[in-house]
This record gives structure tokens, sequence and C-alpha cells, in this order.
């Protein structure tokens, strides 16, 4: 049968006919081995595999890379030859219309990202809850990398009964450390060099964690200061899954990094753990 499905209604007949339990993996396309290790993941555990494959407009903000995004859907297939379905839509066929019932993400996605992209998660969340609402997997893949997403997605299928268990998995780095991104491809291989000072921030972050939260606070902060060619935007410690602040006595936490090398938004994240 054919893999590639492009309209809604299409993707509803071929998912309710399906046998078994069903995995989502969402993404943009222009697929890498992170990517690919969320499929992995949904293969091992689901009988049917559903990949969606969409440069979501609403998640971009005016000025954004949202025409530069890089785009191969025939390239992704290729990647993609052991999972049974792929949706890729028009954006006509997404959305119709801009949509007039939105989802409100709260107050964690006004933080971080969501301080510079303000619009970014309740457009990371529409899209979301329509392709889960399309497919009703049992399960849905995230990636770590994109950490606040990850929490707020668990959170909007809690809050709204949503019924699919969301699996976060973990963070796939390049040989050198930079976590793997579609958005590397923006980068020189000057930036890209300059771009290991975020998983060098993170490292030093963890290693330091051990002395309690304060310590890997100024771990990360001092070796983003000592690095060149990156402008971050934020660097700190948080709860993973609220994304509030850690508390004194927590034994874990997140170390988040956003930064700016060159023209390119890199973001990038670690798990630590305090004394
Ligand atoms: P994107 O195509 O960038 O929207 O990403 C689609 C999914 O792949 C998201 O759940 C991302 O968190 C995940 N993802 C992207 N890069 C990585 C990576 N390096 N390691 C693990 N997951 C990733």
């Amino acid at each position: 049968m054919e893999k590639l499905v492009t309209t809604k209604q299409e993707l509803v007949e071929r998912v309710r006919s399906a046998e078994g339990s069903i995995g989502l993996v969402m993404t943009m396309g222009a697929l890498h081995e992170g990517h690919r290790r969320l499929v992995d993941a949904a293969r091992a555990e689901c009988e049917t595999v559903v990949v969606s494959i969409y440069v979501n407009p609403l998640q971009f903000a005016p000025g954004e890379d949202f025409d530069a995004y890089p785009r191969d859907l025939e390239k992704d297939l290729a990647m993609l030859e052991d999972v049974d379905i792929v949706f890729a839509p028009s954006d006509e066929e997404m959305y119709g219309r801009a949509p007039l019932v939105t989802i409100n993400p709260g107050e964690v996605a006004t933080r971080y990202e969501g301080r510079t992209r303000p619009t970014h998660f309740a457009g990371v969340l529409q899209v979301v809850a329509k392709v889960l609402n399309l497919v009703r997997p049992d399960r849905a893949y995230f990636g770590r990398k994109d950490a606040q997403q990850l929490a707020l997605v668990t959170t909007m299928v809690a809050d709204l009964d949503m019924g699919v268990e969301i699996v976060g998995v973990p963070i796939v780095r390049d040989t050198d450390g930079l976590a793997l991104s579609s958005r590397n491809a923006y980068l020189s291989p000057e930036e890209r060099t300059a771009a290991l000072a975020l998983v060098r921030a993170l490292t030093s972050a963890r290693e330091a964690a051990a002395g309690g939260p304060e310590a890997a606070q100024k771990a990360l902060t001092e070796s983003l200061e000592a690095a060149d060619g990156v402008d971050v935007d934020y660097a700190t410690i948080v709860d993973a899954g609220t994304f509030l602040g850690v508390s004194s006595n927590a034994r874990s936490g997140l170390a988040i990094v956003a930064a700016r090398v060159g023209a390119t938004r890199l973001i990038d994240n670690m798990e630590v753990s305090f004394g």
C-alpha cells in the first residue's frame, strides 16, 4: 500500500483500519538520526508507525525561518522505509483556514523559548492536538532535545485528557557532542565549531552539579561567558517536568540553554543530578 498520505481523510481511514497499537512521530522533515531514534522507539513498541512531516506555519513568527526551513520529502521518505504511514499534508489541507479555536499553552509557555518566541508553543500545541486527534495513537514520541515542548505536550495531554502516552526519547548527538538538529544545516564550519560551546557548558554544569543547583548554574554561566561566537539567550537550571525553578532540596534538574550562533538559534539541554 502507498506509504505517503497527503489528506486527513485518507490518514483517518488508514489508521482506523490498522490493527494493534499505533505509534506517532511528528516531525518537520529534514530528517536526521535524532528523528530516526524516535521512529526506532515507535517501531520497537507499536504495530503501526505513523510519521508526520509538516513544517507548521503557526509555530513560526514573522521574520523566523519558515521559508528557509529545509524541505526534502524524497530524502525523508528514503529514511522511513520501515514506517507504515507518512502523513505530509499541504497547509491548505492541514488548516483550511486560520483556526478560530486555539489552545492556550499557559504560563510555562511564556518562559525560556516562549519569551523569545511568544507565539511558538501555541502553534506547536495546535498542530500536535490536531494530529493526535486525527491519528489517535496509543503512544506519541517526542525528543528530549525540545524539552520545553515535551513538557508542554505532556501537560496538554494530561489537562485535556487526551488519552495518549507521551514518550520522551533521549537526545541524539553528533560524534563531537553537538545535538543533531535540522537547523545545524545553516551553520558555517566556523559557526559549527563555536556551537560546541552549548554542549560544553551543559557538560560542565552536569559535572559541577554534585555541589548543588547553584554550583551547576555557576558552571553553566561561566562556561558560556568564556565562549566565543555565541550570543546566549538563556542558560539556567529548571525542573524538567514543570520548567519552573528547582527547589533547594531537588535531587535532579535540567540544564537548558539557547543561543544564537551567527544567524542560527540553537537549543540544547542536559539532565543534572545534585549531590
Ligand atoms: P522537528 O522536526 O525539529 O520538529 O523535530 C521532530 C521531533 O524530533 C521532536 O520531537 C524533536 O524533539 C525530535 N528531535 C529533533 N532532534 C532530535 C535529537 N537530536 N535527538 C532526539 N530527538 C530529536
